[in-house]
């Protein structure tokens, strides 16, 4: 017997996975077993779910203005409904959204971001100049400033 909580976690994994959610992120998010994550992935995509390391943070998606400012969007717009709740449903249902106002975005990408503002590893930082919320890092040249803008100004 499957209680409805279990089923819910199912469901969302099985969806997560669809759309190219790794295992090991859908595994942590959801905590069901690897052999039936694997089995769905294999059933969803016709190839085995690849083992590889992940990447340490968003700031390895981050390759240019576009995806700065496409991740700034996502991860702001993860937080304004979520706050720092971060679960495979908030995930799932915050990425649905966002495509349908702002077109394809990689899953892990907006993944990361979600998990990395709230972890503290990047800050969403606010432009002064056209009040938007960004990613901000000081070690890019595409995450120093604000996307959107393209502002100079130091964030607060
Ligand atoms: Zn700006």
């Amino acid at each position: 017997m499957v209680g409805m909580a279990e089923l819910e976690s199912m469901n969302l994994a099985n969806q997560l996975i669809r759309i190219g959610l790794r295992l090991s992120i859908v595994r942590s998010m959801t905590r069901l077993g690897t052999r039936i994550l694997r089995q769905w992935w294999k059933e969803a995509h016709g190839v085995s779910p690849v083992n590889g390391k992940l990447p340490e943070s968003v700031l390895s998606f981050i390759k240019d203005k576009s995806t700065a400012s496409r991740l700034s969007a996502f991860a702001g717009m993860h937080q304004l409904i979520y706050g720092t709740e971060l679960t495979a449903k908030s995930l799932l249902t915050t990425w649905r959204e966002f495509q349908q106002i702002c077109g394809p975005l990689d899953i892990n990408a907006a993944y990361f971001a979600a998990r990395d503002v709230k972890a503290r590893i990047v800050v969403l930082s606010r432009c002064p100049k056209c009040n938007a919320t960004y990613i901000y890092d000081a070690g890019s040249k595409h995450t120093d400033h604000c996307p959107f803008c393209d502002s100079m100004m130091i964030p607060s």
